[in-house]
């Protein structure tokens, strides 16, 4: 990959050993790669990653090698990946976070190649502040229908008073996130996105589902609610995907949201334009957007 210069990107004291080595072989994005995007996505990045729990996907290889899904530290872990005790369970092994760029960098450096926190903060941790629907479409199905589905669920979370945002998985399908001031808890948090993803499939149970059924879903969107319940995670926004192609989870607008922005078009190689250009944050007013949930 062609290298980008860093333009008012970030730096960091965190030291890449091997920046040359590649972590995405067939679209030659290197470990330097990895940091020059992260340098300039950082700013955008930092509410929804540093100080919450962190979930891992490390790829020590890169994504032909053999990969590990870690919460908890490991030997030699980088000091800038912090260890927390989880409130609820203090006998429990710690889990990590970050708060800042080199702890960013730091998960470059340990080939952490997908990002997935909790949709909590950990000062408010009993009570998450944010919803996710994960839109996940069978074999089949029709592009357009998955941008209709997330333009339902907005409506949907606008009618109890939400707002919410919209990024590309980088894989398969779309994220709709509603902003929360965090006072309900996580069942009730819970409930309320399975609430949505049941009133859908039982409106349109032709093109929704919203049960966990492999055998079901071609041809129709499952509507996963479950990226909601205490301990779950999702990608972040802004997190690189570890698969080819080198995508990222890309947050957008609600007016850019049509059937030419697919769900893994905003990779490592093609965000640095947009993340350059300061109008292009469409989650920017994700915290001031906060609203409670009506329970
Ligand atoms: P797609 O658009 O392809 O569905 P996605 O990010 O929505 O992408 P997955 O990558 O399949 O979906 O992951 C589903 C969820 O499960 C993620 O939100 C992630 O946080 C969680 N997850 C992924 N791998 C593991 C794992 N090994 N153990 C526990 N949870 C995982
Ligand atoms: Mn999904
Ligand atoms: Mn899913």
């Amino acid at each position: 990959m062609a290298k980008t210069p860093i333009q008012d990107g970030f730096e960091t004291s965190v030291k890449l050993t091997h920046p040359d080595r590649i972590y995405w072989p067939d679209d030659k994005v290197s470990k330097q790669d990895l940091l020059d995007y992260y340098a300039l996505a950082w700013q955008r990045m930092k509410p929804f990653v540093a100080n919450r729990p962190l979930a891992l996907l490390r790829c020590p290889d890169g994504i032909d090698g053999p990969r590990f899904f870690q919460k908890h530290a490991w030997k030699g872990i980088n000091p800038h990946i912090e260890e927390i005790a989880d409130p609820e369970d203090k006998e429990a092994a710690r889990l990590l976070k970050i708060e800042d760029f080199d702890g960013l960098a730091a998960l470059v450096q340990s080939a952490a190649l997908e990002i997935h926190p909790w949709g909590t903060t950990i000062d408010h941790w009993e009570e998450p502040d944010m919803i996710i629907m994960d839109l996940d479409p069978g074999e089949d199905v029709a592009w357009s229908k998955v941008v209709t589905a997330a333009k339902e669920i907005r409506e949907r979370f606008s009618r109890q008073g939400l707002t919410s945002f919209v990024k590309t998985s980088g894989g398969k399908g779309l994220h709709v996130v509603a902003s929360l001031k965090p006072q309900a808890n996580w069942p009730q948090v819970k409930d309320a996105a399975e609430a949505i993803a049941h009133a859908m499939s039982a409106d349109s149970p032709e093109t929704y589902l919203s049960v966990a059924s492999k055998a079901k879903r071609e041809g129709h969107i499952f509507i996963d609610y479950l990226r909601n319940g205490r301990g779950n995670t999702a990608v972040a926004p802004y997190s690189t995907r570890a698969r080819k192609g080198a995508a990222v989870s890309m947050p957008v607008s609600w007016e850019e949201l049509d059937g030419r922005i697919g769900p893994a078009s905003f990779t490592v190689g093609n965000a640095a334009s947009r993340l350059n250009r300061s109008s292009a944050d469409p989650w920017a007013d994700f915290s001031k957007a906060a609203s409670p949930l009506n329970l």
